[in-house]
């Protein structure tokens, strides 16, 4: 059989690190990095005797994340202990949600070309994070640093739903941006703090029952993910067409060898011993409680959306890109609210700085400058102050050493001639030392005048002021 007679079926589990001040169980800060086992106390270490209280703020953001993504929210929750051992997990149990998570019953929904599609969301809950292990900094073993262990994380569990390496990535971009806009997690994929399990199987199309699926653990880049998708899908085609059947297991990607590797036969449910943590008490929601969450949520990226598009007129893949990111919305609104003009705002954010973020490996929220700075910029385009090829230079700078546009045109003498006397003056030299284009103009051939008008851009190094250039041109030549 040839590939496209494969179905291509992936669910995902993805764990976000909530943004709450403190840990899960006690009041240890949550904060990232920091000397090893300095953000611990007896509760996170697993001290016998020691008890756990569940931090309300925990609860709070899964019920935002729940009703963020269309879930149904239980009022009548729970925590459960998850058996396993594991270095990095003192208590050799995790507490997690079991039988009844918080949130049941979502979706997301991503945009296909003209189509839109749901994923389903079968289940949020709420769990600890473990400890980590440093490999590296020790000859003789690894050193344990609990400062993670009891960090509140969310578990987002999809449906088999996603179909495709490229439905993957765009659900796992609006997941993001949803957290992102309720405020719940920061989400930063470099620390970990959003991470997820990939589960995927194959099928021939047409088949009714899923094939047997792996799961690589802990992918923490939209790059990676797509990598080993690919690579796994491959693989799984590549063991049915000869003859073979896949196994289900647990797989680590590896970025450097670009492959799988298998880690351990999957765990089924009952291996955990399941039960609920004797030491915590119920949790029990009123409708008040999570109606005031409801009433409360902000904005979401798909309303912003639609309000770029009647508010601003912003074009359906600008209104997208924008507010695929917040804090590329924030930025896009606060430079509109200043320069009044949100189409060059925009196509300030997606050309010319997309470019340099691009170039340079960042996000949008480690733009150096203000939304304040590149309204300037703007403003100082529409005053003629520079001309847009100088207003490049000018970003250029911006991203190197932050300063406000009008100093860096100050610094560099980079502001516009606009005076007439100069242009023309500039004019007469250039159209003494080109004959030969100035009669091809004066024959007809418009190129001419956009080859003079370069040769006087080259003259005065692009300050001069394009426009009049243009018609002192003509007036110089036609007339
Ligand atoms: P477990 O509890 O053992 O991790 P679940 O049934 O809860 O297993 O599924 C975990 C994830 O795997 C879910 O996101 C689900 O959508 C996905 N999944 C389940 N079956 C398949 C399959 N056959 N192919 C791809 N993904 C699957
Ligand atoms: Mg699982
Ligand atoms: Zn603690």
């Amino acid at each position: 059989m040839a590939r496209e007679d494969y179905e291509i079926v992936i669910g995902l589990e993805v764990h976000a690190e909530l943004s709450t001040k403190t840990k899960i169980f006690c009041s240890c800060k949550t904060e990232f990095g920091g000397e090893p086992n300095t953000h611990c106390c007896p509760v996170c270490m697993a001290m016998p005797g020691a008890l756990p209280v569940l931090n309300e703020k925990v609860v709070e953001y899964a019920v935002k994340a729940g009703l963020a993504t269309n879930c149904k929210i239980s009022q009548d929750s729970k925590n459960d202990r998850k058996n396993y051992f594991y270095p990095d997990l003192p208590k050799s149990y995790q507490i997690s949600q079991f039988d009844k998570p918080l949130c049941e019953n979502g979706y997301i929904e991503i945009d296909l070309g003209e189509e839109k599609k749901k994923i389903r969301l079968t289940r949020i809950h709420i769990e600890e994070d473990a400890g980590k292990l440093n490999h590296d900094d020790y000859g003789r073993g690894s050193l344990v640093d609990l400062n993670r262990a009891g960090v509140p994380l969310i578990e987002i569990v999809s449906e088999p739903d996603i179909r495709s390496i490229e439905e993957t990535d765009k659900y796992l971009k609006k997941l993001k941006s949803i957290l992102e806009y309720i405020e719940v997690s920061d989400c930063k994929m470099q620390e970990g703090s959003l991470r997820a399990d990939v589960n995927v199987s194959i099928r021939k199309k047409g088949d009714k029952e899923y094939g047997t699926r792996t799961e690589m653990k802990n992918m923490n880049s939209f790059k990676s993910i797509s990598r080993a998708l690919e690579y796994e899908i491959d693989r799984q085609i590549d063991v049915i067409e000869n003859g073979g059947k896949i196994d289900q297991e647990t797989l680590r990607w590896d970025e450097v060898s670009g492959r799988t590797f298998s880690m351990r036969d999957k765990e089924d449910a009952q291996d955990y011993r399941y039960f609920p943590d004797p030491d915590l008490v119920a949790i029990r929601l009123s409708d008040e409680y999570i109606e005031s969450i409801k009433n409360n949520l902000p904005e979401l990226p798909e309303s912003r959306k639609n309000r770029y598009l009647s508010e601003y007129k912003l074009s359906e893949k600008e209104a997208n890109t924008l507010t695929a990111s917040k804090y590329l919305s924030d930025f896009f609104e606060c430079g509109t609210k200043i320069s009044k003009n949100p189409k060059a705002v925009c196509n300030w954010l997606m050309s010319d700085i997309a470019k340099v973020l691009n170039e340079k490996e960042l996000e949008p929220d480690e733009i150096p400058f203000s939304p304040e700075d590149l309204a300037e910029l703007i403003a100082l385009i529409e005053k003629g102050t520079i001309s847009s090829k100088i207003a490049k230079d000018v970003l250029d700078k911006m991203f190197e050493n932050p300063e406000k546009p009008s100093k860096i045109i100050e610094d560099n003498g980079w502001v516009q001639i606009s005076d007439e006397n100069e242009i023309k003056a500039i004019v007469d030299k250039i159209v003494e030392a080109n004959p030969q284009s100035v009669s091809d103009f004066k024959g007809g051939k418009e190129k001419a005048l956009g080859f003079l008008v370069g040769q006087a851009m080259k003259e005065t190094k692009g300050k001069a002021n394009p426009q009049m250039l243009n018609q002192m041109f003509k007036d110089a030549i036609l007339k």
